[in-house]
């Protein structure tokens, strides 16, 4: 009797299991001799709004938007040093940072990633449009090959090269049913919307090098910094023509006093003090309080 039991299983197991498939909204498409198996799973429409992060802090749409980027993360660990990982220092810094603005109020705040997670570059600054953000925060550690030798945070814009060059990109994209500034570029001719996308980069460009300007002012005395502290490069996560973004390289993991002090409550809370200020002076300053 068990036996035939055990032989009935094994004849079971395997319709069970494409029963449940079936049941949980999965395909099978079940083998003809010698095809192997395929299970379809059904995603989402593409530009579903699906997977944006939880915006937190006040529900009130007219309330300025931030999003925190914590870079790297899943199996990116981002820069190594001794016993500390860019990606656990970037995300432990950002939901300071977070926790810092929700408990001031007044700003709403959401991250492209709050656990360890890998994202794409381009993911996160998708990330950052679809919410409708008006400022984008990466942050990130370095690494060096010398220990002890170079220190300090630095506060990167992207390059009026790499600035040009995505504009031209952005306002290339075929098909594009994008909006920059509110403005659709579908239905117009490509030269009025490389106009369009470039001057909506020109102003995300002076945008955002007045917020990295303040993080540098409030940051002064109380953070770090490395001796020449603001900095520009062809950063791709930086490349929304529309949303003024600042990636902030908070010190070096290889650096044992940077890491330890990026790593302790202390330090996070010392980052998290100044950059919620600085994001508040600029968000006034753009309502022109
Ligand atoms: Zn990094």
């Amino acid at each position: 009797m068990w036996h035939r039991l055990q032989i009935l299983m094994i004849f079971l197991l395997p319709v069970a299991l494409v029963g449940g498939l079936y049941l949980l909204g999965l395909t099978v498409s079940v083998p003809v001799l010698g095809r192997s198996y395929v299970i379809r799973i059904i995603l989402p429409e593409p530009g579903a709004h699906v997977g944006l992060p939880p915006i937190e802090g006040p529900q009130d749409a007219s309330r300025p938007l931030v999003v925190i980027d914590a870079g790297h993360g899943g199996h990116d660990p981002g820069a190594v040093g001794e016993g500390f990982k860019e990606k656990t220092l970037a995300l432990g810094l950002a939901r300071a940072l977070r926790d810092e603005l929700v408990r001031e109020g007044g700003i709403r705040v959401a991250l492209t990633r709050s656990d360890d997670r890998f994202l794409v570059l381009e993911e996160r600054a998708e990330i950052a449009r679809r919410l409708g953000a008006d400022l984008f925060l990466s942050i990130h550690a370095d690494s060096a090959g010398e220990k002890d030798q170079v220190t300090g945070a630095s506060v990167y814009t992207l390059s009026d090269k790499a600035s040009s060059e995505a504009a031209a990109r952005f306002a290339a994209r075929e098909n594009s049913a994008d909006t920059v500034n509110g403005v659709t570029l579908a239905g117009r001719s490509d030269a009025v919307n490389s106009i369009l996308v470039d001057l909506a980069q020109r102003r995300t460009s002076g945008s955002s090098a007045t917020f990295a300007g303040l993080i540098v002012r409030e940051g002064k005395g109380v953070l770090q910094f490395h001796p020449q502290p603001l900095r520009s490069a062809a950063l791709a996560v930086l490349r929304a023509p529309d949303v003024p973004s600042v990636l902030y390289e908070s010190g070096f993991v290889t650096n044992p006093n940077d890491a330890e002090r990026l790593s302790s409550p202390e330090g996070r809370e010392r980052f998290a003090k100044v950059m919620a200020r600085a994001i508040k002076i600029y968000f006034a300053r753009q309502a022109g309080v």
